[in-house]
């Protein structure tokens, strides 16, 4: 009974903001509804707390990049992915065409040219793009406990303008990072990005990881804990962009934003917490989202460097 009137509360602090921009690179996008606002908390005891828009459906974007970094080191293997992507911030923006000097691995698998690449390596070796497009909704379905959809045209918005991307990709397949035929990964790679979600889903996601990869709700165990290890020393250290340290100073959460204003946050052991606002800072992170974050750190203690 208390945390929703706290969620209500700060929800209400939070509203008069009405800086930052929608983000227009994607024409689909921008016909988003930009006063759309709410907060989940889900627990790793399958307790569930919302306030705001927690059902509406907006696209995950790069929100997707932790769960299918999950996936593809669940399905290869620790070793095969670290030799194709880096686990070093890069401090740069997420479309940032930048690649290590000597061996064009991406930096980290929060970046675009990161997430291409892990994107290519969900699901076993040798499946087609539909296959693997199948096993990534099957498993972000199974982070949040429904099945998701591809919203068709934020998807062919996206394709239509994803010169950028395909650059990355075109990079990535110079250096033998990629194996296969850019344009098909980018479009695997933007479908990803074009899954529809309420800010409940991705609390539930972020809850999954909060709680040793299993899910709290349906109880299944989607990817082993050694996994989400590594997914949230990734979050936490480059989960912001080039925001991310700023984020790991004063927030202290390992967290995760997307260009459709979404925003993940994952506490090991207590709880996930998802927010969404459309408007975004100069970084790409969703403006009312960060001081949610803001206040839901200070407020209840939830730094991680902070003994509570
Ligand atoms: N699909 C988007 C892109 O590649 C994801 C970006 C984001 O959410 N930051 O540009």
């Amino acid at each position: 009974p208390l945390i929703p009137d706290y969620l209500h509360e700060v929800l209400a602090a939070v509203a008069p903001k009405t800086s930052g921009e929608i983000a227009s690179y994607i024409p689909e996008l921008a016909t988003a509804d930009p006063e759309r606002l709410g907060a989940v908390f889900a627990t790793v005891d399958g307790e569930v707390y919302g306030a705001g828009d927690v059902d509406v459906e907006f696209i995950i974007q790069s929100i997707s990049k932790p769960f299918v970094y999950a996936l593809a080191l669940s399905d290869r293997g620790f070793g095969p992915l670290l030799d194709k992507v880096g686990v070093e911030p890069s401090g740069e923006a997420f479309n940032e065409i930048s690649l290590e000097r000597d061996t064009g691995r991406p930096r980290n698998p929060m970046i675009n040219a990161g997430a291409i690449t892990a994107h290519s390596l969900a699901g076993p070796e040798g499946l087609r793009a539909e296959e693997r497009m199948e096993r990534i909704v099957q498993g972000l379905s199974a982070f949040a406990g429904r099945r998701l959809e591809v919203d068709a045209r934020v998807c062919a918005s996206e394709m239509e303008n994803a010169h950028r991307n395909l650059a990355i990709a075109h990079m990535l397949r110079n250096y033998g990072i990629l194996s296969e035929d850019p344009r098909g990964v980018v479009d695997g790679y933007i479908r990803q990005c074009a899954l529809l979600v309420s800010t409940r889903d991705l609390a539930m996601m972020a809850a999954t990881l909060a709680n040793r990869g299993v899910n709290p709700l349906s109880n299944e165990q989607v990817v082993d804990q050694a996994v989400v290890r590594q997914v949230l020393s990734v979050m936490a250290t480059c989960g912001m962009y080039d925001a991310a340290g700023d984020w790991a100073t004063q927030i202290g959460i390992p967290a995760k934003s997307g260009v459709a204003g979404g925003l993940i946050g994952a506490l090991p052991g207590q709880l996930g917490i998802a927010s969404f606002s459309p408007r975004l800072d100069a970084h790409g992170n969703s403006v009312r989202g960060v001081s949610l974050f803001e206040r839901f750190s200070s407020d209840m203690g939830l730094h991680v460097m902070e003994v509570p």
